[in-house]
């Protein structure tokens, strides 16, 4: 049995596929410290890891305060959260032995606590991989698009930041990939090397273990047996930018009483009341078990979250791609890429076009044989199974 403390501050989407990957730890004999924000706290606890917590509160504020229009400003905040997580998981866990880490791919500072616990690590990426290379040039590119007056502070501002972090915790931070992606002797990737953009490109220190879903032992809010028989249209914008009550209207409008039954997730900063008179044929929540629904749902409309992604793709079901931001927009190009459904802009969608390109969607047999090889490849690629596989392969290389 070995000790394993797991450094995870991001919201659900960076949560989900690690649930599976810590219960399976635990069924193997492993023990897991789990760091998270309160919000996760029974979700974890469930799965049989201990849990401590880093002050949501503290560390959303620091992020935000880097600035959110440029990449590079995203990448000073996480420098700020440094001394957020830092010294709050240094304290908790003084005195405490652990043999690796497993750490988020992007929140919570996992590359600086290896680096300063010294310890093996590994590293859970829960959106698309980015290889070294890619990843600098895109940063360049977005550099030229910034004017001087603003780029200028920016870069100060993280080479400011790389020196206190050096200065204070020890640790030489060599490129912005290193805070943005937090690389590691071994990345899990949740999804496969197909639908991975450029994925031979990564070498065998990635492994596309492909979607960890598993039980999250949500609380039931909605009543699944009703909505199993009808084949529902699921909508959802994920949990994050989902404040978005124009679109949920627009959804009323495109497919309101219709023969189409329709699920929406509406998330829980947008109230079911504010959207006024709900449509006979629509069931809105704020939030439903996704992966159950997902079985027998036969159209998905989504943000093109990663984790929504792959889980849509895993059970099967064609997906409409309304991107929002981020890795989103990639995201839906690839599902287009691979004919598993179709992407649509936010800005300019109308409800004529969304119901055209769900009647298209469903007609169209070709999206559901596309959608079909997918699920087969989703299916056979190993989840959290595999996952956990790798960590242990990791374990014997590194004599743990
Ligand atoms: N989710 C859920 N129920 C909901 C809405 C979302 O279970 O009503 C889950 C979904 O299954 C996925 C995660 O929340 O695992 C959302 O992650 P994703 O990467 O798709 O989007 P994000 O929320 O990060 O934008």
């Amino acid at each position: 049995m070995a000790r394993v403390l797991f450094i995870n501050c991001g919201s659900e989407g960076h949560i989900n596929p690690t649930i599976g990957v810590v219960q399976e730890l635990i069924s193997r004999g492993e023990e897991v410290v789990y760091f998270t924000i309160e919000d996760f706290r029974e979700r974890i606890e469930k799965t049989g890891a201990t849990v401590r917590t880093i002050d949501s509160q503290k560390f959303i504020k620091a992020f935000i305060s880097g600035g959110r229009n440029y990449l590079h400003e995203r990448i000073n905040g996480l420098l700020n959260t440094a001394d957020i997580v830092v010294p709050s998981v240094l304290e908790q866990i003084k005195g405490e032995h652990f043999d690796y880490i497993i750490h988020d791919s992007m929140f919570g500072c996992g590359r600086l606590l290896a680096q300063i616990l010294k310890l093996p690590a590994i590293s859970s990426c829960t959106s698309f991989a980015e290889t070294k290379p890619s990843f600098e040039n895109m940063l360049e590119q977005l550099s030229k698009k910034i004017p001087t007056e603003i780029g200028k502070p920016i870069f100060d501002e993280y080479q400011r930041l790389t020196e206190m972090v050096k200065e204070k915790y020890g640790v030489e931070i060599h490129s912005p990939y290193e805070v943005f992606c937090n690389p590691a002797p071994l990345t899990l990737v949740y999804t496969t090397r197909e639908f991975q953009p450029f994925g031979e490109s990564f070498d065998q220190t990635y492994k596309f273990v492909g979607p960890s879903i598993s039980s999250r032992f949500n609380q039931e809010n909605i009543d699944l047996t009703a909505i199993k028989g009808k084949s529902p249209i699921y909508i959802s914008l994920g949990t994050v930018l989902n404040q978005a009550i124009d679109f949920y209207k627009l959804c009323f409008k495109a497919l309101g009483n219709t023969d189409y039954s329709v699920v929406m997730s509406i998330g829980n900063k947008v109230q079911v009341s504010d959207l006024g008179e709900i449509p006979k044929n629509f069931v809105v929540k704020n939030y439903v078990p996704q992966t159950e629904l997902l079985k027998y749902t036969k159209l998905f409309i989504t943000h093109g979250g990663m984790n929504s992604t792959n889980e849509g793709l895993y059970y099967g079901v064609p997906l409409i791609v309304i991107p929002q931001s981020a890795d989103q927009p990639i995201i839906a190009g690839q599902v287009a890429k691979i004919e598993a459904g179709i992407q649509l802009q936010m800005q300019s969608l109308t409800a004529n076009q969304l119901r055209e390109a769900v009647d298209h969607v469903l007609n169209q047999p070709s999206f559901h044989n596309a959608v079909a090889n997918i699920k087969e490849s989703f299916q056979k690629s190993g989840g959290y199974k595999r996952a956990v596989d790798e960590i242990f392969e990791f374990k014997s290389r590194y004599e743990i």
